[in-house]
């Protein structure tokens, strides 16, 4: 990611806020496209959850990608952006009759179902419209993703899908109501998944549901592998793009796809975390007995990852040469878990130095709020500057 290069841009911009860099962005939406395409009959849903941004939906909507929705604000969004109904998948634990309807409305492409009494209001809904409404069963295949407990979403414990035991009775339930057809197979197990055995249990926990599944008669149009993919927090330099080849190989190898059936996967922060950096400003540095901060002008507020799941963003100080000195890099919100890192290493700072928080492009602005009566954190993309 280029940062030095919009430096001057940086000194005269109201700290903190967000920055994209938009080639990188080209990089990274280029390489995932070629990746995907190695498998037939696919189609790359970007999770708008992970960014929202307007500028980099169009460029979603440019690469041909579809979208992962989680609320009917998000199905709007992508509407806006330009996106087809038809490349829109919407899941979540609990849709609203309100957002089903946006569902209905823009004729999306399949509601990634939850729960039986969620599958009965869209059949509901849905006849009110007089459409009817494709549902993808979203099942927990009880697979663990080996990453952090707050970012698991596939096992049995977990809030998320209907599980196996219950998919043949459910998908009966669907066939038999007049104004929901089944579609298709969700799953999402997890995020920040890095070790991709992970993704080949789940292609055999998908391989042994389609062989039971076909062996009643039941037919699956498409098989959606959710998202997941992985970045590397600590090297963003070093590590710009995403695996999409390793992650797409996956499945390539071992998902038994049928004749004819489509593949979806839905990646956000592989799509989005490496090209974007908070940048913020130190307001002081302030020295204690056995530790120095550096208090930024960026606090949970603005990033909330590093609070929320003991994530750590990668900084830089942007303005300083100095010699390397260490400190705890904290915010200035009023808890104590505003904390951005401990005895990180960084040249020698001083109040008015540039900070960049590393790939938080995705899960940082969507998440930011306006705790302590402070201001929503801004964004810009390389393209708003003319060099
Ligand atoms: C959050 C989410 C995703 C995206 O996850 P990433 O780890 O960002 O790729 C995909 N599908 C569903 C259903 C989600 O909730």
């Amino acid at each position: 990611m280029e940062l030095q290069k919009y430096i001057e841009r940086f000194k005269v911009t109201e700290t903190p806020f967000y920055f994209y860099d938009i080639d990188l962005l080209k990089e990274t939406f280029s390489e995932a496209s070629a990746q995907i395409s190695t498998i037939p009959n696919s189609t790359l849903h970007f999770a708008v959850k992970a960014n929202d941004n307007a500028t980099i939906l169009r460029y979603a909507n440019e690469y041909g990608f579809g979208i992962d929705a989680v609320s009917g604000g998000e199905i709007l969004k992508a509407v806006e952006a330009g996106i087809p109904g038809n490349r829109i998948v919407f899941a979540g634990v609990g849709k609203t009759d309100r957002e089903i309807l946006i569902g209905i409305d823009h004729d999306i492409m399949c509601f990634n179902a939850e729960s039986v009494p969620e599958i009965d209001i869209i059949n509901k809904l849905a006849a009110q419209r007089n459409k009817t409404a494709r549902i993808a069963l979203r099942i927990n295949p009880n697979v663990d993703a080996h990453t952090h407990k707050n970012i698991t979403t596939g096992l049995e414990e977990n809030k998320f899908g209907i599980a196996l035991d219950d998919m043949v009775d459910v998908i009966r339930r669907i066939q038999a109501l007049p104004h929901v057809s089944y579609h298709g197979l969700h799953f999402h197990i997890g995020s920040q998944v890095l070790e991709f055995d992970c993704f080949v249990q789940l292609c055999h926990k998908i391989n042994e549901i389609q062989d039971r599944l076909e062996a009643l008669g039941i037919q699956t149009q498409s098989i959606n592998v959710g998202g997941g993919l992985g970045v590397d927090y600590e090297d963003p330099m070093g590590h710009p793009v995403a695996d999409f080849k390793g992650y797409f190989q996956t499945f390539r190898e071992h998902l038994r796809l049928r004749p004819g059936q489509s593949f979806h996967c839905e990646l956000g922060r592989a799509l989005t975390a490496q090209y974007g950096a908070l940048i913020s400003r130190v307001v002081y540095v302030k020295q204690a007995k056995r530790k120095q901060f550096a208090i930024l002008d960026a606090g949970f507020t603005d990033l909330m990852r590093p609070s929320l799941y003991q994530a750590h963003h990668k900084a830089l100080n942007l303005t300083s040469d100095g010699k390397a000195e260490t400190y705890d890099l904290v915010g200035p919100i009023c808890e104590s878990t505003d904390v951005f890192g401990q005895d990180e290493t960084l040249p020698a700072t001083r109040r008015g130095d540039l900070i960049a928080l590393l790939s938080a492009g995705a899960y940082g602005h969507v998440m930011a709020s306006t705790y302590n009566s402070r201001p929503l954190v801004g964004e810009i993309t390389s393209e708003d500057i003319v060099l």
